[in-house]
């Protein structure tokens, strides 16, 4: 494990690619306790008296710039649809709301940097969330891996933030390998233990066929696992759901469930101040892998609630235990958001 994420609670402020060797990546983290700023590379590492570098000075100042003064009547409608926006779509479908992208150029020491920034202004409300990636322009990007490197790496940032207001700490901790490109071995040769990197999970521009041997369903549980983090994935593997706590209806519960096969959807166990009440059929789109749908409702109820919900209408609400019999034992206990 990288020195920089030993122990800890750590947000991914932004990735930079190093200016010497391209799709190399290091990892700017904020402490959310101490707000302490770390980085991936030797200058921050070896230098343990004074720690800094010239990438957390740049975090620092991108901290600094006010997001207050964002308002979400300034989103364009373009925003919306532009390429950068469709590959991080593309890689979280879930994450809903207006989106919005910046882009700007600045030289980080000697080397001349393109930064683009992506905001979300999440469906459910709260504050604008942001990621960020710096390119290194001494190296040669197509629109393709610009689109999936913000897919991944601002993608993977905003989807961390909307788990964790929704609850989930222990989703979106930063990944763990800097190094995008797809390693030597299969995922397969390493085994199911091996870790996961970005590299595993990106799917979106250039990375549809990566040459890791990976099939979609293959890419969709790792997806999941990275994200979730080994606590929380286990934690589903073992109970079978995840609850997501309703914003816009107090004491609504919405049980997710997952198939131990991992084949099927299933349907979605409504609690009402307790009651299982409904059982929602969230039906998943053709050849979507039965991760990559679980992941994507996850996601689309923490970000955007009633964008989710305006799929369910009477011929997709069911009676309680409409897709199987297990009983429920574990009480689903609703809160309001922190
Ligand atoms: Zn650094």
């Amino acid at each position: 494990m990288p020195r920089s994420l030993a122990r800890g609670d750590y947000r991914l402020v932004l990735a930079i690619e190093s200016a010497s060797r391209a799709d190399v990546w290091y990892r700017v983290l904020a402490d959310r306790q101490s707000g302490a700023l770390s980085c991936d590379c030797s200058v921050w590492i070896f230098n343990q008296n004074n720690r800094t570098c010239q990438h957390t000075d740049v975090a620092t100042l991108l901290l600094q710039t006010p997001q207050a003064r964002v308002q979400r009547a300034t989103v364009s409608q373009t925003s919306q649809t532009t390429p950068l926006v469709a590959a991080v779509q593309e890689q979280w479908p879930g994450l809903g709301g207006a989106w919005e992208i910046e882009e700007r150029q600045s030289r980080i020491g000697q080397h001349p940097y393109r930064f683009i920034l992506v905001r979300l202004f999440p469906g459910n409300g709260g504050e604008p969330i942001t990621g960020v990636a710096a390119f290194a322009l001494t190296h040669q990007h197509t629109d393709a891996h610009l689109a999936s490197r913000v897919a991944g790496w601002a993608g993977y940032a905003i989807a961390a933030e909307i788990a964790r207001r929704g609850g989930f700490p222990l989703a979106g901790q930063p990944p763990e390998h800097f190094r995008v490109a797809p390693r030597q071995s299969s995922a397969r040769q390493r085994g199911p233990a091996a870790r996961i990197g970005l590299s595993d999970i990106l799917r979106v521009g250039d990375q549809v066929d990566l040459g890791d041997g990976l099939r979609p369903v293959e890419r969709a549980e790792n997806t999941l696992r990275l994200f979730l983090g080994e606590t929380l994935y286990t934690q589903l593997a073992q109970q079978g759901f995840l609850d997501v706590l309703s914003v816009q209806t107090p004491g609504r519960v919405y049980r997710l469930r997952r198939d131990p096969s991992h084949l099927r959807e299933r349907r979605v166990r409504v609690f009402e101040q307790g009651c299982y009440v409904h059982d929602y059929c969230i039906v998943r789109g053709q050849d979507v892998p039965e991760a990559d749908h679980f992941l994507t409702v996850f996601l689309q109820l923490l970000s955007d609630e009633e964008r989710t919900l305006s799929v369910v209408r009477a011929h997709n609400m069911f009676g309680p235990h409409s897709d199987g019999p297990e009983p429920e034992r574990t009480p689903a206990v609703w809160a309001a958001r922190a």
